[in-house]
């Protein structure tokens, strides 16, 4: 398929100070875009200046929520170059969760060509300040004019550019997690392994409770027995206890998180023992009570490692200590090394974008 770039004539005034823009509000000069109509495939794929969409407010995305999303960033290195890390992975998820949600497939090869090419026309727009860089938003939603409940017709897959700060600020600091015993975010056999905007939705709910009642996160329970601990906000989850790395089990209810891939494979090639499997909030009250629980953390793209000082559940608290634990400092040291360059990366994870623009 032919990709168009149509260049902006009035290019935006870049953020002053990256460092303070938050997360997701200032958006590049250009997006990407192409459409899928049954019969035709795709067609349509183009660069162009960024703009409002106009579309009917009929469209299925507006009211069954048939959307699918990626997060990924483009990393400014100190020797200037702009990296991305294993975009393929985001392209092959990208897929798994459309699939999910039965929106069209497309081209894995073609979409990381038209992110690769979008982000070196805007790579002006890759910040330099320690902790920023640039979040890329890949997503894909029905539109379809029609409320009847049919199978999905038409389509729209875009590409959005946004420099970022760091995700927390106040940079690595441990957070208070409140583990949620009502709410669901996923259950076996939903939506829980696709990124879909609708598992956002069903999140808010507890998400809200926690902040209000002061904590910085919800630690998410399974949706069966409500035992089996899954993920933490939007990340995922991994425990240091007595020596052992100990993270849930991917049952279909957990996302298959890119940094808890590239967390399992630091930490076994340094040699700890890494264990993928069902652990209770009963298992994880008890390793707190005696002290065998050393560390934990939530790892995800827009933070990449968090690690978690306080869990509370049911009305009682447990501390595991104020300072940032050696592990999670170690793995957030080493991903951001190799994400910005600094730190070799024997992955091959680190993926270029050429210097010239297209
Ligand atoms: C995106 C996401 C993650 C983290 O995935 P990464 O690929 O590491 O960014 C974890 N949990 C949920 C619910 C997510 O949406």
């Amino acid at each position: 398929m032919e990709l168009t770039i149509t260049r902006t004539s009035h290019p935006a005034q870049k953020p002053a100070d990256p460092r303070t823009v938050g997360f997701g509000t200032i958006f590049t000069d250009h997006m990407f875009e192409m459409d899928y109509t049954p019969g035709q495939g795709w067609h349509d794929a183009r660069i162009a200046p960024l703009e409002n969409l106009s579309i009917h407010p009929g469209a299925a995305v507006f009211h069954y929520g048939a959307e699918v999303f990626e997060g990924l960033k483009a990393y400014r290195t100190d020797a200037g170059t702009v990296q991305l890390f294993r975009p393929w992975d985001n392209v092959q998820r990208m897929r798994d969760s459309a699939e999910r949600i039965q929106l069209p497939d497309f081209d894995p090869d073609f979409l990381l060509e038209a992110m690769t090419k979008l982000v070196a026309l805007d790579q002006d727009w890759v910040p330099s300040a320690p902790g920023t860089s640039l979040y890329i938003r890949p997503v894909e939603f029905c539109t379809d004019i029609d409320l009847g409940l049919h199978s999905i017709g038409k389509a729209k897959l875009m590409i959005l550019l946004s420099p970022v700060g760091a995700y927390l600020a106040g940079g690595l600091k441990p957070v208070s997690i409140l583990i949620e015993d009502h709410d669901v975010r996923a259950v076996r056999g939903g939506t829980g392994y696709a990124k879909c905007g609708g598992n956002y939705a069903a999140a808010n709910r507890a998400a809200a409770k926690a902040e209000a009642k002061g904590y910085d996160q919800v630690l998410w329970l399974d949706g069966v027995h409500q035992q089996y601990i899954e993920e933490v906000g939007g990340m995922n989850v991994m425990f240091k206890i007595d020596g052992k790395i100990v993270t849930p089990a991917l049952t279909g209810s957990v996302l298959p998180g890119i940094t808890r891939r590239s967390c399992i494979q630091l930490l076994r090639d340094k040699g700890y023992e890494v264990e993928e499997r069902l652990f209770s909030v009963e298992e994880l009250v008890a390793a707190l009570s005696s002290g065998a629980l050393e560390e934990a953390w939530g790892c995800g793209t827009a933070a990449v490692i968090s690690p978690i000082g306080k869990f509370c559940y049911q009305d009682t608290c447990y501390t595991i200590g104020e300072e940032n634990g050696p592990c999670a400092q170690w793995l957030y040291d080493t991903l951001t090394g190799i994400q910005w360059g600094r730190v070799k990366d024997p992955y091959g994870w680190v993926y270029p974008i050429p210097a010239e623009k297209p």
